[in-house]
């Protein structure tokens, strides 16, 4: 399933990222021409494990230019972005500037080197609070924050362009939530901050955080606590290369839910860190986090479909536990 009839030419922004790192791997060992941009902001050098890097940031209209007529990308994958739901809510602008004007920019510099494929990291939270679950791609965008919001003007874009000009396709993948890590514990997420529950649930196991701290026990699900399709990251790198294929072999452009189809509470994957590291470690129930919707599920048959993507790691234990192996080589390489 990886290997492409020809060696495609990819630029990846955000390739020193967390996702986007994996998807670098992937497409390298895949028999691609792989080339990072990112201003490693939050990503690190050595997660690029593929193809050289440019540091630089989508801002930078001349660099990125300069960097699209030198290396000659069939596509574009754009990871680059701003994550946290949280810090959208009380800095909003930043999500606009670096989400929706940032690729903004990209996308017209594709335009004008004639880049024709661009694969999009969208996200679940475009569909806000879904009326209906598991969600389809069809359900309304409703963002219930400011970073759904600027992916979803970000996927308006690329919808619009798509209409406007024959010679431009794109993929939009609307990620759930994305965890785990390389199950040979080569690539992970090591953010300075980092807010996502399982590495936050994990690194409270390692004794990095003191407590590991339930955002809102009074949401309408099961055990009150909010449910999330956890998709393991090197699946995800799975539906990109897919995606990719799916362009190269001519088709329309398409958005696709990127997930497994059925959810777990915070409760859940709580419990499932502690069984995975065998660490009771504390944790403490506390209001809800704003901008959190109750439950998101995907609906997830297109992309099995017509992607005919199959993931290999739908499983919560092996989620956790390869990002426990990762969580614990970090802390190996801070003790050396
Ligand atoms: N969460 C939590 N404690 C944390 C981090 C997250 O209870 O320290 C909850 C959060 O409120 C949400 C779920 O875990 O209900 C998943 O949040 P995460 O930040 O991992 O991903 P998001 O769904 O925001 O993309």
């Amino acid at each position: 399933m990886n290997n492409f009839p020809e060696k495609t030419r990819v630029l990846v922004t955000g390739g020193a990222g967390y996702i986007g790192s994996h998807v670098v791997l992937a497409l390298g060992q895949a028999g691609c021409d792989v080339l990072t941009y990112d201003n490693l902001s939050t990503g690190n050098r050595d997660a690029v494990l593929s193809g050289d890097l440019v540091v630089g940031d989508l801002a930078d209209r001349v660099l990125l230019s300069e960097t699209l007529a030198d290396f000659r990308p069939d596509a574009v994958m754009h990871f680059a972005a701003s994550i946290e739901v949280g810090e959208s809510v009380t800095d909003p602008l930043k999500y606009y500037r670096n989400n929706s004007v940032n690729a903004l920019n990209l996308i017209e510099a594709l335009c004008q080197a004639r880049v024709g494929k661009m694969i999009f990291s969208s996200t679940a939270a475009v569909y806000g609070n879904p009326e209906q679950l598991p969600v389809t791609e069809q359900a309304a965008l409703q963002p219930i924050n400011p970073y759904g919001a600027s992916k979803m003007i970000t996927e308006r874009f690329l919808a619009d362009l798509n209409q406007a000009r024959v010679d431009f396709r794109y993929v939009s993948l609307r990620y759930f939530n994305v965890a785990g890590a390389d199950p040979g514990a080569r690539l992970g997420q090591d953010y300075a901050n980092p807010t996502h529950l399982i590495t936050r649930a994990l690194k409270t196991a390692l004794g990095i955080y003191p407590v590991l701290q339930v955002f809102g026990t009074d949401y309408p699900t099961a055990d009150g606590t909010c449910i999330r399709d956890y998709i393991h990251v090197s699946d995800l790198a799975q539906a990109h290369l897919d995606a990719l294929r799916y362009l190269n072999a001519g088709h329309a452009s398409s958005v696709f839910n990127c997930g497994y189809g059925h959810g777990f509470t915070v409760n859940d994957v709580v419990a499932m860190a502690k069984q995975v590291s065998g660490v009771d470690f504390p944790v403490e129930q506390v209001g809800r986090r704003e901008g959190d919707p109750a439950e998101l599920i995907a609906g997830c048959d297109k992309i099995r479909q017509q992607l005919g993507w199959q993931p290999r790691f739908d499983n919560l234990e092996t989620i956790l536990s390869t990002a426990w192996e990762w969580e614990k080589k970090l802390v190996a390489q801070a003790e050396r």
